[in-house]
């Protein structure tokens, strides 16, 4: 049943050298044409189904002023919450203040997630941000005090040049927050973005693997639920288990992605075509085949991995009907545990080549 949505604000105040996604400089006026707009797509496709989870992503919803962010919080009130929803929003320490964490708290937010990426000035110099960590501990503090618990905060690695002494400094720091979930990333670097085009050389395979290995070593207070991301107990991130359960979500806004029925579209990532209205970019009609395919690679990516009772229910077909993977099995990159099939952690790093050789094995 469809009970999750994700909302894109596509505004910045400064763009990152690193950054792929669908972003713009923050302007006053586009963004009251945006949200104007923004009300008409979710008019136009919402259902009125109870949602569970919302996320509200970016760009930098945090960057807009609080009379937007009043604006945005009512177009939100056409959504149908059930009683638990799990309402997400990002934020980056560039433009959160206390009275924007109070407004996020009347409107229901019970979830931020903060961009910190590292605390090392020339990588953040590098990377076109700023974070005062005296501010960030003041903020995740203040988020606390009001009774926003369920935080998150985003860990970038392997930035070209980056030492592991300077990345365990990073987790140092994050780890004395003491927040409740920690997403890392290793730096990609993407066609077209900053340092891309400035000839950037991505850091060696040896040390990613090096870096990864030291997160999954100094972050083992946290549950390790997925390939990255780390939560304590009781706050896994609900929304991001709705992409990995491979279940449907509305996807609204400029490059909004979504999942509805038997469709996989992208919205327009151009800002004149989207204020136009012409929402869609790309629609992938899906066939049982690409679903399943969909199903073993996204439910891999976490602990429990698939569970057999679940993909029979949704596919009438049994995975084993779907997939010869004992010989996987045998050599102990999955594990098969009662309902469940899963990698273990330890292989968590190889989990690309564990699913591509998983897919060779497809019977169908
Ligand atoms: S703040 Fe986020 S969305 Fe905006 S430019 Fe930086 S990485 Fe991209």
């Amino acid at each position: 049943m469809l009970s999750s949505c994700y909302i894109h604000i596509p505004f910045c105040k400064n763009i990152c050298s690193y950054c792929d996604f669908c972003k713009l400089f923050y302007n006053t006026e586009y963004v009251s044409s945006y949200l104007e707009v923004l009300k008409s797509e979710i008019q136009e496709s919402y259902q009125g189904e109870e949602l569970d989870t919302i996320y509200i992503g970016g760009g930098t919803p945090s960057s807009l002023s609080t009379l937007e962010l009043e604006n945005f919080f009512s177009i939100l009130s056409i959504f149908k919450k059930s009683s638990s929803c799990e309402v997400t929003i990002e934020a980056n320490f560039d433009s959160i203040t206390e009275e924007k964490i109070d407004l996020f708290k009347k409107y229901g937010v019970n979830r931020i997630s903060f961009g910190i990426e590292t605390t090392h000035d020339w990588i953040l110099k590098r990377m076109n941000r700023t974070l005062d960590l005296e501010y960030v501990r003041h903020i995740i503090s203040y988020c606390k005090s009001v009774g926003i618990t369920n935080i998150n905060v985003d860990l970038m690695y392997a930035f070209p040049g980056e030492t592991l002494k300077e990345l365990e400094e990073d987790i140092d720091f994050i780890l004395s927050l003491d927040v409740s979930h920690i997403s890392t990333y290793s730096l990609i670097l993407e066609e077209h973005t900053e340092l891309f085009l400035e000839k950037e050389k991505s850091i060696s395979e040896d040390i990613d693997a090096k870096m990864y290995e030291l997160i999954c070593s100094r972050l083992s207070d946290y549950t390790h639920y997925e390939i990255s991301n780390f939560s304590r107990e009781g706050y896994y991130s609900k929304h991001n288990l709705c992409y990995w359960n491979n279940v449907e979500y509305y996807g609204f806004g400029l490059g909004a992605s979504g999942y509805l029925g038997d469709i996989r579209y992208s919205n327009t990532r151009s800002i004149t075509h989207y204020l136009q209205k012409m929402f869609r970019y790309q629609e992938e009609k899906l066939s049982i085949y690409d679903k399943i395919e969909y199903e073993v690679i996204l439910n891999l990516r976490t602990k429990n991995g698939i569970s057999k009772k679940t993909f029979f229910n949704k596919y009438s077909m049994k995975l084993e009907d779907c997939y010869s993977y004992q010989s996987l099995v045998i050599d102990g990159y999955l594990i098969e545990d009662g309902d469940c099939l899963y990698i273990p952690e330890k292989y968590f790093y190889l989990s690309n080549e564990i699913m591509v050789r998983l897919l060779e094995e497809c019977k169908l």
